[in-house]
């Protein structure tokens, strides 16, 4: 069974958490790390084999094009990380409408290819703001992976489906892996879990995914988190500078394991997002 791997490709200044420390103004001056973190993640996709899905910002798409056609031309997805990294759960309908269609359109120009998926940033769609899902398929998207079905401060809907569904506009929403134990759905799918356990935890749930749920799992991760010299923020609390800097070093050689234990390819093909349901 193939499981579906996805990367957000934003930089390290550009996460929700650094939000109140960065001001979106200060994107256009702040030293990038994006592409050589890139170029990097793409030659451990080559080493092994792996296809995946690359929910892009249009920010990045605009600022630097030959990414997101280097992520393209590889074989891999371009899929929308929406234009300048909003939550849904910030922004009014309207706003969203925007950011997500303005995304949509500049990785369309960029790569030449068509655009079918969306995620949220931080997960940011849940049940105070279902709407969003009908603005996703209104904009010409077919599937949407915005959706974190745990608990968490930052977001999450613990309640929500564990396995692909689709809205009510026929939009299908393919949320990010858990693995379900003693009645708790437990993170899986990547991200600062993935940095924080002992590799041997993502493995097992993975597993325990495929083989009791019979489903393929979907991971994610970003760009930064191989990135050990990133510059460090300043002024940030000692949650958010824990949560985003922990084990950053062992990101790279646990990616590695990841992709020779399983088998990993885009989204499209690993949910065939075509099919009719
Ligand atoms: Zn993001």
């Amino acid at each position: 069974m193939s499981n579906a791997l996805t990367v957000d490709v934003e930089d390290y200044f550009q996460v929700s958490a650094f939000a109140p420390h960065i001001d979106r103004s200060a994107w256009e001056t702040t030293p990038c790390r994006i592409e050589r973190n890139i170029d990097r993640v793409l030659s451990l996709f080559a080493e092994s084999g792996a296809k995946a899905t690359f929910f892009t910002l249009g920010w990045l798409a605009q600022r630097y094009p030959h990414i997101v056609r280097d992520i393209s031309n590889q074989g891999h997805e371009i899929a929308s990380h929406g234009q300048a990294h909003l939550r849904a759960s910030d922004q009014s309908p309207a706003e969203f409408d925007n950011d997500i269609r303005d995304a949509k359109r500049r990785l369309e120009d960029t790569a030449g290819v068509a655009v079918r998926g969306y995620r949220a940033p931080s997960f940011s769609i849940g049940q105070a703001n279902l709407w969003a899902f009908d603005r996703i398929a209104e904009a010409g998207y077919r599937y949407s992976s915005s959706v974190y079905p745990v608990r968490h401060d930052h977001y999450g809907w613990a309640a929500a489906p564990r396995f692909p569904f689709e809205s009510s506009s026929g939009l299908l929403e393919i949320p990010v892996s858990t693995a379900h134990v003693f009645g708790r759905n437990l993170p899986a799918g990547g991200g600062g879990y993935f940095r924080l356990a002992p590799y041997a935890l993502s493995r097992w749930a993975i597993n325990r995914i495929n083989q009791l749920d019979r489903k393929p799992a979907i991971f994610y991760f970003h760009p930064w988190e191989i990135d050990p010299q990133q510059p460090r923020v300043k002024g940030v609390g000692l949650k958010t500078r824990f949560r985003h800097y922990v084990n950053l070093k062992r990101t790279e050689p646990r990616l590695q394991r990841l992709l020779s234990d399983f088998r990993w390819d885009r989204i499209d093909r690993v949910f065939d997002v075509d099919a009719v349901r």
